[in-house]
């Protein structure tokens, strides 16, 4: 079977996800495609996050001449550095800086509110859009690095309810992301205490931003509307839930100590804390230091102020459902066990008992989820929904939904880059290295005479100035660098005057009109 625009070779359906991952990648023969190239390639990338920017880095810096065009759903660029990471870490957003060094090569164009596949894929402004199939015929390259921008849910009774949140939609909230700026949390004005399913960094930058003193906050780019509502909070206790044990919690130390030094203000009351993890059985440096920081937190007594605010951790619990009259009141959770409580893939085991944690506001924070783009389907672009990530051959070449001699095939020309490609795990610096790597393959594709999107031997492609006769909005509505730089001025102006790094346009209607104001 032969898939229209996408050059492949002959299909044959059959290969599971495992044994995908077994199979040595098929390599497309050099001999049989191999192409003189007197040029640079020409590469669409689809997503403006860390990934996107650091794969195009590389790309510019090693293979001399290579030119980018970066589509970008959103009107403002950087991902999940602007609309995902905690505002009280304005260190870990200095990477956007090297992100602008890239935006000033002349070989690298942005494309904001312009989405890949249908409008307002990735917010609620029915921006312009454009289909993957425009791209494909007018590219040698695509790279797909648009993250993971929905998440999962856990599929039990009661998940829908009032007052049940995914950690998403609160991060989206107060980093003044369009689409979700709009939420309201009356919840934060009546519960006392929150419940946080899941134990990963996400889950602890919640905790930090519900327990964090507002006046704090206020120093950061937290969105006006977001302090307004937190200074109104009436939260006192954070339960971060963890169906597995201290052992397997999946945040890292340094975020786990960020939450205990706000103690004396915050304090641990560990339940379901296995009383046998001692140092001695745990060899590991990295869990080892984890362990002690465990220790340390258990240790910790709780305040006498009925007043102060608390966290706890609880270990082994899987929530089962969420119950209440209307909006939710409380969380039922089955008690584990573990198959080994000291290895890493230990898994929770059920038994009889059961808990229940009374909350009136719940937040579901189990990882984010990447879905296939419009227009995958129809050229057999795979997709492992289980891991949410597109299938790839673990350096960024795309796989096929179809497979020749039960080995996967690779489509020629397409590649994929971080949490698209690995699904929604890794820090910032993890971002880096992927793209790097898939950078590195795309190079060595190119100069290997692989073949590419486009036939090399003809015309080379001519990117967005071919795309937008594809375009059927107003052409005036896509964000260009430029216009992006002057939203950026007027932030950091507006944040200048109020002692804060910048202060956020939230409409994406504002955003792209202002970016338009001469
Ligand atoms: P993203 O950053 O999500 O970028 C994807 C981009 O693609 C987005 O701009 C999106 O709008 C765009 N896009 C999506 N669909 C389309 C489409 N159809 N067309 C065009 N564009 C599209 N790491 C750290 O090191 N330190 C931290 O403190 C930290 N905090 C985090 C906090 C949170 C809440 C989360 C979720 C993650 C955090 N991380 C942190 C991890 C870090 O954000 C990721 O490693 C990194 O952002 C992944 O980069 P990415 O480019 O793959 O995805
Ligand atoms: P994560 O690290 O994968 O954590 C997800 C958590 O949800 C885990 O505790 C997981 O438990 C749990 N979980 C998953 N499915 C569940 C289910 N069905 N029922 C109950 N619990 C379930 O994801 P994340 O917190 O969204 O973070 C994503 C990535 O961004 C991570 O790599 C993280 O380090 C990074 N990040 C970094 C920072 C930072 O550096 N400050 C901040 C935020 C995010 P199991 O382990 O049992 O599956």
């Amino acid at each position: 079977m032969n898939c229209g625009r996408v050059p492949q070779c002959r299909l044959r359906a059959g290969a599971t996800v495992n044994k995908f991952i077994r199979h040595p990648w098929s390599v497309i023969s050099p001999r049989y495609y191999s192409v003189v190239r007197g040029r640079s390639p020409f590469i669409a990338i689809i997503g403006s996050g860390p990934a996107g920017f650091y794969t195009a880095q590389r790309l510019m810096r090693k293979l001399s001449g290579t030119q980018i065009d970066m589509y970008e759903g959103l009107a403002a660029p950087f991902g999940l550095s602007r609309y995902g990471v905690a505002p009280d870490h304005p260190e870990v957003k200095e990477c956007e800086k090297s992100f602008e060094d890239v935006a000033k090569d002349p070989n690298f164009k942005f494309y904001g509110n312009l989405s890949v596949g249908s409008r307002g894929v990735v917010g609620g402004f029915h921006g312009c859009a454009v289909r993957l199939s425009s791209l494909l015929r007018n590219y040698d390259g695509i790279v797909f690095a648009y993250g993971s921008s929905k998440d999962r849910i856990l599929g039990v009774p009661g998940e829908d309810m009032k007052g049940v949140y995914s950690a998403r939609e609160f991060v989206a909230w107060y980093n003044s992301h369009p689409s979700f700026s709009e939420i309201d949390f009356p919840q934060l004005r009546e519960a006392e205490e929150a419940t946080i399913i899941g134990q990963g960094n996400v889950a602890l930058d919640v905790a930090r931003m519900l327990l964090t003193p507002v006046d704090e906050l206020r120093k950061t780019d937290m969105a006006d509307y977001a302090l307004e509502a937190l200074s109104r909070s009436r939260i006192r206790r954070v339960h971060l839930v963890g169906r597995r044990g201290a052992m397997q919690a999946a945040f890292t130390r340094k975020e786990l100590r960020e939450l205990q030094e706000l103690y004396p203000k915050a304090y641990l009351q560990s339940q379901h804390f296995p009383a046998d993890l001692l140092p001695p059985k745990v060899t590991d440096r990295v869990k080892k230091r984890m362990l002690q920081t465990f220790h340390a937190l258990r240790e910790m007594s709780p305040s006498a102020d009925p007043e102060a605010k608390s966290w706890s951790l609880d270990f082994l619990l899987s929530p089962t459902s969420f119950y209440g009259s209307g909006s939710v009141e409380g969380t039922a959770f089955a008690v584990n066990q573990l198959s080994d409580p000291f290895a890493d893939n230990a898994k929770a085991i059920a038994t009889d008992e059961s808990v229940k944690i009374p909350s009136q506001l719940v937040f579901r924070s189990i990882g984010y989820k990447a879905v296939p783009l419009d227009g995958f389907a129809e050229l057999n672009i795979g997709f492992d929904t289980r891991k949410g990530c597109i299938l790839n051959d673990g350096m960024g070449r795309v796989g096929s939904t179809e497979t020749l001699d039960e080995k996967p095939v690779a489509i020629p020309g397409l590649y994929c880059v971080g949490w698209a490609k690995n699904g929604p795990i890794g820090k910032i610096v993890n971002t880096f290295q992927d793209a790097n790597d898939t950078a590195e393959n795309i190079i060595a594709d190119w100069k290997s005479g692989s073949r590419f999107l486009s036939d090399s031997q003809a015309e080379p492609p001519q990117g967005m100035s071919k795309v937008q006769e594809d375009i059927d909005t107003n052409l005036s509505d896509i964000v260009s660098w430029e216009d992006w730089v002057r939203v950026d001025t007027q932030e950091r102006l507006e944040g200048q005057a109020l002692g804060k790094p910048r202060v956020k346009m939230v409409a994406h209607k504002e955003l792209s009109q202002e970016a338009k104001v001469p």
